[in-house]
């Protein structure tokens, strides 16, 4: 059946392969049917053949914790705290997506990651309409978790985006059965209770045994901003991790974006059950939240990705920039590259593989795993010189850099160009979209 096989070759490589000794080869990958096969010096008679010509060879970047529907909020929502951030700006913008503006956002948002050389994204997107998200991936290519935004309670949410419990997981059993595990695995769902403010109890509950039973990820939001906190305190009567662990949400398929302001007790928590740390310093850097202990978090073996979080907050979903961050931030702290480099990469991409129990399948180069890959100019004007690659690709290297992206061996970028998506139309049609939201936003802003 060889003849029917799909096999190319990425040849003359400089290949960062990630695995675990950190392994760099100067060679060549040979893909199978979207599996790498082959890494090394070999002589081949297959006519798909990519010079690479020395770049860069990558896998694919991991990003924790993105909202794909955000994306055409973009420089909407500048300069404010988290929780007017939400409720005057976010939350109405939210209200009043319809399928085609949440279709188009998803687009434009999937094609930055992708041309950023992102592969693969856990991301939490709104109350509404969150099959048309399903939809936009198929079309770019991108491997993805898609979490559906469950809120049933909460101030100042507009009225659309409170659902009912029943309603919610309704709508959540419809996803799982229609796109779970679908695309040849690439896709699946997760399910998203946005924060413990917008959850009553019991929808906390519904959701808990749905995802326990089916091993789904829940992905939330927890102590990002010192007045969330309070609010927390005064809703629920605890701090927010341990509002998470007394509903028996924690455990190794929780995972939290943010834990910014966790105290000694919420951080055993984290460590004890395995709950999984999204770390946006982006994020949490524009809208002034505070800044993670993300080397202490390390040090208790608590795992950590990393994601640029929501176009609105940041304002770009920008791999290479939160590397940059990260490592910044621990600079300010705790001194000059007390988060090493190397670990930094790990968290964009064989760690966060690993927090999402795919390692088996991607954040690596490796014999046996899907071919997400991507390549990069080896140097340029802003990037050479160099002596340690790892301090490179979080300092010197940024996404301009990204030639080629691949999700399971199918060239989903290349040079400014998407196989089937133009990026222009995309950028008129949002523009459009977006001008419609926002008169429909109007009657939920306050
Ligand atoms: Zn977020």
């Amino acid at each position: 059946m060889s003849g029917t096989k799909d096999i190319k070759v990425l040849k003359n490589g400089y290949i960062v392969t990630m695995n675990e000794n950190l392994e760099i080869i100067e060679g060549d990958i040979l893909i199978e049917d979207g599996v790498i096969t082959g890494i090394g010096k070999f002589e081949t008679s297959v006519s798909n053949v990519v010079n690479l010509n020395g770049s860069i060879v990558l896998p694919g970047f991991i990003q924790t914790h993105i909202h794909l529907c955000q994306t055409i909020f973009r420089g909407l929502a500048d300069d404010l705290e988290l929780l007017d951030w939400l409720r005057r700006r976010i939350w109405p913008f939210e209200a009043a997506h319809t399928e085609e503006s949440l279709f188009k956002s998803a687009l434009l948002g999937s094609m930055e990651l992708l041309s950023g050389g992102t592969t693969t994204i856990l991301t939490m997107e709104t109350v509404n309409h969150t099959h048309v998200v399903f939809e936009a991936l198929k079309e770019t290519g991108q491997r993805a978790i898609v979490g559906k935004c469950m809120m049933d309670e909460g101030d100042k949410v507009p009225k659309p985006l409170k659902q009912g419990r029943r309603k919610a997981m309704n709508e959540v059993e419809k996803l799982y059965k229609k796109y779970h595990n679908s695309e040849n695995g690439r896709l699946q769902l997760a399910v998203a209770p946005r924060f413990a403010l917008s959850c009553s109890d019991k929808l906390i509950e519904d959701v808990r045994d749905f995802c326990q039973k089916n091993r789904v990820i829940i992905h939330s939001h927890s102590s990002e901003n010192l007045k969330e906190i309070e609010s927390v305190y005064e809703v629920k009567g605890m701090r927010n991790i341990e509002y998470f662990h007394k509903m028996g949400l924690t455990g190794d398929i929780l995972y939290l974006a943010h834990c910014i302001w966790v105290d000694e007790d919420e951080m055993n928590i984290l460590s004890e059950t395995k709950t999984r740390v999204l770390h946006c310093p982006g994020s949490n850097l524009k809208l002034g939240s505070g800044i993670a202990m993300i080397p202490e978090m390390l040090e208790r073996g608590i795992s950590v990705s990393l994601g640029a979080d929501g176009a609105p907050c940041n304002n770009n979903l920008d791999v290479f920039m939160e590397m940059r961050l990260a490592g910044l931030i621990q600079s300010i702290r705790k001194g000059p590259g007390f988060l090493k480099s190397e670990d930094i990469v790990k968290m964009a991409t064989i760690d966060a593989a690993r927090a999402l129990r795919m390692d088996d399948k991607i954040g690596s180069i490796e014999l046996g795993k899907k071919a997400d890959i991507v390549i990069l100019k080896r140097k340029d004007l802003h990037s050479f010189p160099y002596s340690n690659i790892y301090s490179a690709l979080v300092y010197n290297f940024g996404s301009r850099d990204v030639t080629m992206t691949m999700v399971e061996g199918n060239i989903v970028y290349e040079n400014g160009l998407f196989p089937s998506l133009n990026r222009e139309t995309i950028i008129y049609e949002c523009e459009i979209e977006l001008k419609k939201l926002l008169e429909r936003a109007r009657k939920y802003e306050k």
